[in-house]
């Protein structure tokens, strides 16, 4: 078996606390067995900014990282403090496209609690690294999961997020394995 493990690249975008990709990158290597990386933080994407929702086009972002040249990593995880959209939903979590090389992950509605009161940090970082993992799951072509104590089942809110666990189910933990040896 190659024994060569891959390294994820955990790149921070604007203003976000240090910590976090910190913990993203310590839950790759713990939970995955894969290298985690911080690469150096790059600019808010003010470029992909949409003026009538104020909010931030995730699938801009990710086209414009797949014209960077981050060529010392296998995967890379770009980490945001602003608002991303999909153009079929009000928010995402989260972005990655299925089996790609970049995913993207805002922590913009991970600090309050659905009922608008500030999150304890301690949730606030593991929301952030069970969106991290999911969306890394999808770059190696892992689907949605219909278990719900899987971190692959799909969170449409906070409060599906939090029912999720940190960890990947029997079936997409094998799965997971599979790719990582492809
Ligand atoms: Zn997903
Ligand atoms: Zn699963």
């Amino acid at each position: 078996m190659d024994s060569k493990k891959q390294t994820i690249g955990i790149m921070p975008f604007g203003e976000i606390p240090e910590i976090v990709p910190k913990i993203i990158a310590g839950n790759i290597i713990a939970y995955l067995n894969l290298l985690a990386e911080i690469i150096p933080p790059a600019e808010n994407p003010d470029y992909a900014l949409n003026g009538k929702r104020l909010q931030y086009d995730a699938g801009t972002i990710l086209m414009n990282l797949e014209s960077s040249c981050l060529n010392n990593y296998e995967k890379v995880i770009g980490v945001f403090d602003v608002d991303l959209f999909v153009p079929i939903f009000s928010y995402v979590f989260g972005e990655a496209k299925q089996g790609g090389k970049y995913a993207l992950v805002s922590l913009f509605r991970l600090k309050n609690n659905p009922d608008g009161s500030i999150t304890p940090s301690s949730i606030f970082y593991e929301r952030a690294a069970k969106v991290a993992l999911h969306e890394l799951g999808h770059l190696y072509n892992l689907f949605h999961c219909e278990d719900k104590r899987c971190l692959m089942h799909f969170s449409g809110g906070l409060e599906d997020l939090d029912e999720t666990p940190l960890y990947f189910c029997r079936y997409c933990t094998a799965f997971f394995k599979d790719a990582l040896l492809r």
